[in-house]
């Protein structure tokens, strides 16, 4: 998919295939329309062989694009009123076959708008990334939006990124010799709450901040990633908005299938907030008890679930800072 107009009709495809382009009243707007089968059949085959010369192990389908009402043409073999539906089916038949043909590749959605962040397509894909922008109150706003409907293993988003220019509302360098310990932390703990990676040049790091990450990356297979897997998402605060709106504080409470073990994540965003804040956590037995620990700081007390969910848990964070917070129950006489 091409944003530009000039670059989308300077395309070979639209060269070549003038008859693949999905139009509205005769415009174009900007996809191939899969609702013609000699257009699917295309697409096949270019994944196919790009998955195959390249020796493709991961990859990510974007479709940065309103379709509207979808494609009203009526020589592609759809009927004038059902195009977008039949180009949907008629993709999720595209990514059934190459999985077929390819099992080992991993099928990353991607959209920003384009109707391709829900249930119908995660069947046939692998994961998600939900947003090309990142930024932490971004990322959480969506991760609090997106874990409304899936499950946190298949979201991806950093909590930053060496992405330059328009969508860099904050910045943050990880080169910067005044950055804090505790606000690195809070950027890539933000990343560790669905599918962990990094978006940015790894080999000029500061030693310190290389070593920072191999201790989350460490801290995420161990710690984390079984919680992502298996657990059950709660959010415990409302949800974060971009550009200083919505909640400032984030809370998200993981809860192992069992009830045995939870995990909580922490966050405080800049902007107007008290530096204390009560979290109450969610689906605890409440006559057991709890041996509550901060990955930061060791272990902070033991409580019965009731406490944990009545009076909570008072964290003092200051602005852009987090905290990762382990809750096991105890054996009866432990
Ligand atoms: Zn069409």
């Amino acid at each position: 998919m091409v944003r530009d107009r000039g670059a989308r009709a300077r395309a070979a495809l639209a060269r070549n295939h003038p008859e693949f382009a999905a139009t509205r009243d005769g415009e174009p707007i900007g996809y191939v329309c899969l609702g013609n089968p000699a257009a699917q059949e295309w697409a096949f085959e270019t994944l196919d062989r790009l998955i195959t010369e390249y020796n493709c192990d991961w990859i990510k389908l974007d479709y940065n694009l309103d379709p509207g009402a979808g494609c009203n043409r009526t020589d592609h073999g759809h009927g004038a009123g059902d195009g977008l539906f039949e180009h949907i089916s008629a993709y999720y038949r595209l990514l059934e076959r190459v999985r077929a043909k390819h099992p080992h590749v991993i099928l990353e959605s991607c959209s920003s708008g384009g109707l391709r962040i829900d249930l119908g397509l995660m069947k046939h894909t692998h994961t998600t990334f939900l947003s090309d922008p990142d930024w932490p109150e971004h990322d959480l706003q969506l991760f609090w939006g997106a874990t409304t409907m899936l499950a946190p293993n298949v979201c991806l988003h950093w909590g930053y990124c060496d992405w330059l220019g328009e969508h860099r509302y904050q910045k943050f360098d990880p080169r910067d010799p005044s950055l804090t310990r505790e606000r690195l932390d809070c950027y890539t703990r933000i990343s560790m709450l669905g599918g962990f990676g990094f978006s940015q040049k790894l080999p000029d790091l500061p030693a310190w901040v290389a070593e920072r990450f191999a201790h989350h990356i460490r801290v995420y297979r161990e710690t984390v990633a079984p919680f992502v897997r298996e657990a059950d998402v709660y959010r415990l605060t409302d949800q974060p908005k971009r550009f200083a709106r919505g909640e400032r504080w984030a809370a998200f409470q993981y809860a192992k299938p069992d009830g045995r073990e939870h995990l909580l994540f922490v966050f405080r965003l800049h902007g107007r907030s008290r530096k204390l804040r009560t979290i109450h956590l969610t689906a605890l037995d409440p006559a057991a008890r709890y041996a509550v620990s901060s990955l930061d700081n060791g272990k902070l007390m033991t409580r019965t679930g009731a406490e944990l969910m009545e009076d909570g848990i008072v964290f003092e964070l200051n602005e852009e800072e987090s905290d990762l917070v382990w809750i096991r129950k105890e054996e009866n006489g432990a």
